[in-house]
């Protein structure tokens, strides 16, 4: 299959671990001349997942990520959009243009309506098979994994599942998915250099969304697929949507207080909604914590959760454990209260408290109360921020 080279980085060491953890340098690797039969594929593709004719914001961010990896190859960068109407298609189609698609390549077929494994792979696997994309990137959603990995066992190609970075290798053309591996003790940058297209999954929240230019136009191609209802197995009955949705929510608060084992009971949870309701944010957790039922498992932040990028992170009785840093070191500055000086989270915080959060918490709703009463602006520089431990 696909997996040629897989790096892994560390501590800012390259090194194989495929060829027996060899010590070499990026730089230092031979140029590779590109296969006259890969040399045909061109352009990078961003499969813009929908569902009812919403657009799900990863789609926006790997288009942003797609625009950079294009200006390095030079190359185009095209959108694929799927759906059952022309009208819901078109919508999506102008938003993937305002987001910085070249090209929009759109099948429209009832059979598109709801997501199914069968018509999807299919009508993907054709356009690539047809237009022969360098590169394929899909959200590392539930829907666009399952498309992804069959789609990518269809083509007999390389898939790097979850990314949290990509980039180029200019010498070889080829695309560096970088996403963290062993439990997240490692990130693995893996290529796929002898097989086309070069398929990706990324993260939905590490990658930002960049700035929509509306009316930004394109080349919009249509394309007819022969889908034969009959033949697929899969029957949407119902389609429920999620009722409340805290994935998007986190990703989009601009504040949000993680809590952790420290917090010692799922009760004091409620402290911590408090103040983010006072700093109108969201609540998001450690994954012992969502284990252990005191928190829903939408709200678990890191790894093997979702990744955010506030403005402000607040954790709160979190030891700031790697798996739990892939997914908050993205936010614009971490204030860590933790009562042990020597907890992980001190060397990456930006402000470090130490002390028990029962003290620290309350204290700080107390201040946040008075001032939301007395109206007086949070950031002005000439009241500083004071809490008075009781
Ligand atoms: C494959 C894998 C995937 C994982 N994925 C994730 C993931 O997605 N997200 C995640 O978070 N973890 C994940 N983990 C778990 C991770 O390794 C850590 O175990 C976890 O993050 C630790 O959670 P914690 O900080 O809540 O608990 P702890 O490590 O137990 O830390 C609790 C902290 O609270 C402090 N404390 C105690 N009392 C107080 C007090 N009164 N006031 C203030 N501070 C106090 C302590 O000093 C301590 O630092 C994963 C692990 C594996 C192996």
């Amino acid at each position: 299959m696909g997996l040629s080279i897989l790096f892994a980085e560390q501590k800012g060491e390259r090194f194989t671990m495929a060829e027996g953890a060899e010590k070499t340098k990026s730089s230092k690797r031979k140029k590779i001349a590109l296969d006259p039969k890969l040399a045909e594929y061109r352009g990078i593709w961003v499969f813009i997942e929908q569902e009812e004719g919403i657009a799900h914001p990863v789609s926006w961010e790997l288009l942003g990520r797609a625009r950079y990896l294009a200006t390095t190859l030079e190359v185009e960068v095209a959108a694929v959009v799927f759906g059952e109407s022309q009208e819901k298609v078109e919508k999506i189609t102008a938003e993937a243009l305002s987001y910085g698609a070249d090209k929009v390549y759109q099948v429209v077929d009832p059979a598109l309506c709801d997501y199914r494994s069968d018509p999807y792979t299919d009508c993907l696997v054709n356009l690539v098979r047809k237009y022969k994309p360098e590169i394929l990137l899909l959200g590392a959603t539930a829907l666009s994994r399952d498309l992804a990995s069959s789609v990518a066992t269809l083509l007999e190609t390389g898939l790097t599942a979850d990314c949290t970075e990509l980039s180029i290798d200019v010498e070889s053309r080829s695309l560096e998915a970088t996403r963290p591996t062993f439990g997240g003790s490692l990130l693995c940058t893996i290529l796929t250099l002898n097989y086309r297209p070069q398929m990706a999954t990324a993260r939905p929240g590490v990658l930002p969304i960049p700035t929509a230019e509306p009316g930004r136009k394109g080349i919009v191609i249509r394309e007819q697929m022969q889908i034969d209802e009959e033949k697929i197995l899969t029957k949407v009955l119902s389609f429920i949507p999620e009722p409340y949705k805290t994935a998007e929510k986190l990703s989009t608060a601009e504040v949000v207080v993680g809590g952790g084992r420290g917090l010692k009971q799922p009760g004091h949870f409620a402290l911590l909604r408090e103040l983010a309701d006072l700093l109108g944010g969201e609540v998001g957790g450690t994954r012992p914590v969502v284990q252990a039922g005191w928190l829903e498992a939408e709200r678990q932040i890191g790894q093997t959760g979702k990744t955010i990028r506030p403005k402000i992170y607040i954790a709160v009785g979190i030891s700031g454990a790697i798996q739990h840093r892939v997914g908050i070191e993205k936010a614009g500055m971490i204030v860590a209260i933790n009562s042990d000086p020597n907890a992980p989270i001190f060397d990456y915080a930006d402000i470090g408290i130490v002390g028990d959060f029962l003290e620290i918490i309350p204290a700080l709703i107390r201040v946040l109360k008075k001032r939301q009463s007395t109206k007086t602006e949070l950031h002005a520089k000439d009241k500083p921020f004071e809490i008075e431990l009781k």
